[in-house]
């Protein structure tokens, strides 16, 4: 059976896992989160009180066990069979996570769990290189890009906590968006058959529309 990859990529909180999510769903495929790997380790890390200066080896990377599962639209992620579906999203991961996936062990880490998902499974990958690097040969590949205000307002109303500043929100936004578009490997930009989408001024339905109409002229 041939499988289908469809890659989802984009900028910090443009809501790519909720649009990839909501494709999964609708077309019956599996989903894979690329950003959910990287906070999985980065929380490993910082639990194991690992600096991400330190020569990360394959010794070390061979203690790590990532699981995701996407089941009755619920997405789940364990680490070392301990579920951190909700720990990932923590400010700590979000503020290092950027600074442990310029790593190429790591990348490489992440690029082989993906690669293995495709073999039997169509998939909706979200990330930030999935159609660039990880499957550059993907059959539908979407770039999400917004206002750096507009997604932060977005993403502290997710939060739903009045302490964290949206302004602080913005600039971790801003950082981590400069952090992974000028990193050497794999850097976030928009693959040249990537069919761009500025979610700014559009809702999840609409952005959503536009996806499904894309892969659907296609
Ligand atoms: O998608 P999310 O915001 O959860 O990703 C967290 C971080 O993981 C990103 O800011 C980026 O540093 C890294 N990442 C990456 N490549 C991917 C997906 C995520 O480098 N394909």
């Amino acid at each position: 059976m041939d499988t289908v990859i469809i890659a989802i990529d984009g900028q910090a909180s443009t809501g790519k896992s909720t649009q990839a999510k909501k494709l999964a769903e609708n077309l019956k495929y599996d989903y894979r989160d690329s950003g959910a790997y990287y906070r999985a380790i980065t929380l490993y890390f910082l639990d194991n009180n690992i600096k991400f200066d330190l020569n990360i080896t394959d010794k070390i990377l061979h203690k790590i066990n990532i699981k995701q599962t996407y089941e009755e639209g619920q997405f789940r992620i364990y680490l070392n069979d301990y579920d951190v579906t909700d720990k990932i999203r923590g400010h700590k991961v979000s503020l290092n996570v950027s600074n442990f996936a310029k790593k190429k062990e790591i990348r490489k880490f992440v690029f082989n769990q993906l690669r293995k998902s495709s073999e039997s499974n169509s998939l909706v990958v979200d990330g930030r290189d999935i159609g660039t690097v990880v499957f550059p040969n993907a059959d539908f590949k979407f770039f999400l890009v917004g206002k750096p205000k507009i997604r932060a307002e977005r993403r502290h109303k997710q939060i739903n906590d009045d302490s964290v500043k949206v302004d602080i929100i913005e600039e971790e936004i801003k950082q981590r968006d400069k952090t992974d578009s000028t990193r050497e490997i794999a850097p976030l930009k928009k693959a040249v058959d990537a069919f761009k989408i500025d979610v700014s001024n559009l809702t999840i339905n609409e952005v959503f529309n536009k996806i499904l109409q894309k892969i659907k002229s296609d």
